[in-house]
């Protein structure tokens, strides 16, 4: 990075010489922001450099008037709620889910409160898995954007046309949390120097690094088939402990489940990329308004399932108000959740691929028998955590085993140096409380 800074020429770097080019190096999670002249902003933007995740708290109180209450389980762990989590439906069929991000994006262009928006479409329509950033100015372009891309995507790569586009002067946002701390930096939202700035997140976890290691984790990890490949639309962890692979066949959709404990362990390392491995920001601290699925009661598939709404701010609010008022999100009720989560957490974290790896323990190369797989989702998923108690086990699961990869890279200070508070109260607590997460440390 201090070369690109010393020479003081903000000089995009090339998309084809990520990671080994780009500053954040095998940790940066190819936001965009370095493939544009943008990349002049880096050290202080980029959210795996330096202070890094860290960052979010001091921005919170910026961007959301106060930090988050550290005392409050929910708010440690969603960020800064101003009201109750809602369960929310969109009204967009053909996406992942409902299509809750795309009816509130619909919405604000459709009401002219933004010129565009900024989404991830894809690459093109045979290869809906591969992403692609695009400047939505109509319905049209959005839906483009339906559909969640499992790989890693650069929404920030066009930040200069955006800059450069003199219709633009107000401007929806939509990204993960990685993207959104970039974007949200105090000298790129100076040199964009827009009126209206409105940010739309959704959660976040364990992104593939390329397209080819999300096919490779369907193929190999999910054991689709090479037939079946073609069909295959998303996929996601879902709260029955179950894998849901959404496939669509002549216009219909149909669904293969496969138990979190059928999967083969030494997939793990080669399917996250170490930027999401590094991440402590699930649930999109910095947006104004985020989109989730986690902490929302289970229905047959995803395609009927609720959605959770955060909202975190007046604009979040005003967004939510124009969504519902354009009858485009259909709000359910207050999201509530019930379960004890600790003791599943630490159980995912010891029996993690990567970290056996990590700890020099041979991964499994294979999981249990699906009928055996099943058979445990069904018990864990009745005697687990449910609703937002099954979100606080995924959040604190992925915040402990990042820390324990963390403290592998960078060592106690380096560590602690990028991680927020919230992240390291929460690991304070578990380490308190679990002597085998004591003895991973230590090794
Ligand atoms: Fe640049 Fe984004 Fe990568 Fe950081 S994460 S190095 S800002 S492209
Ligand atoms: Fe970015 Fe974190 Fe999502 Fe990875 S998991 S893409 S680092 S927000």
């Amino acid at each position: 990075s201090s070369n690109i800074l010393l020479h003081g020429q903000p000089t995009p770097i090339d998309a084809k010489d990520w990671p080994q080019k780009f500053p954040a190096k095998e940790h940066c999670s190819k936001c965009g922001l370095c493939e544009t002249s943008f990349v002049q902003y880096v050290e202080t933007s980029c959210a795996f450099l330096k202070e890094g995740m860290s960052n979010i708290d001091s921005l919170e109180p910026i961007l959301h008037k106060r930090s988050r209450n550290l005392e409050n389980d929910y708010e440690s762990r969603f960020g800064v709620l101003d009201q109750d989590i809602l369960l929310v439906k969109g009204t967009q069929n053909g996406s992942q889910w409902t299509g809750a991000v795309t009816s509130i994006a619909l919405a604000m262009l459709e009401s002219k409160t933004v010129d565009a928006a900024i989404c991830i479409a894809s690459k093109s329509d045979d290869n809906t898995l591969e992403p692609q950033p695009i400047i939505a100015k109509t319905k049209q372009d959005l839906l483009k954007g339906r559909g969640v891309k499992p790989s890693l995507a650069p929404s920030l790569k066009v930040l200069d046309e955006i800059k450069q586009d003199e219709s633009i002067r107000n401007l929806l946002f939509c990204g993960v949390g990685c993207a959104v701390q970039a974007f949200r930096s105090e000298l790129v939202q100076k040199d964009l120097g827009l009126d209206n700035v409105y940010v739309l997140g959704t959660n976040c976890a364990d992104n593939s690094p390329t397209p080819q290691a999300s096919q490779d984790f369907i193929q190999k990890g999910l054991g689709i088939s090479e037939e079946d490949y073609e069909s295959v639309k998303g996929y996601e962890f879902m709260q029955d402990f179950k894998v849901h692979v959404k496939k669509e066949t002549e216009g219909s959709n149909s669904y293969d489940k496969i138990p979190y404990f059928s999967l083969p362990g030494n997939i793990a390392r080669a399917s996250i990329a170490s930027s999401c491995l590094s991440c402590f920001d699930y649930t999109n601290s910095l947006a104004d308004i985020v989109v989730g699925y986690m902490g929302a009661l289970l229905a047959d598939d995803m395609d009927n399932n609720y959605q959770t709404l955060t909202i975190r701010n007046q604009k979040g609010k005003e967004m939510f108000d124009i969504a519902t008022k354009a009858g485009k999100l259909n709000v359910y009720e207050t999201a509530t959740g019930k379960g004890s989560w600790k003791d599943f957490a630490v159980q995912t974290v010891l029996a993690d691929g990567v970290i056996e790896e990590m700890i020099g323990k041979q991964p499994k190369e294979q999981g249990m028998p699906p009928a055996v797989g099943n058979i445990v989702a069904k018990l864990v998923q009745y005697i687990g955590p449910k609703g937002l108690n099954f979100a606080e086990y995924s959040i604190d699961y992925h915040i402990l085993r990042n820390y324990l990869y963390c403290l592998d890279q960078w060592g106690e200070n380096g560590t602690e140096r990028k991680m927020p508070q919230y992240a390291q109260s929460i690991v304070k607590e578990y380490l308190k409380d679990y002597e085998g997460l004591r003895t991973v440390r230590d090794k």
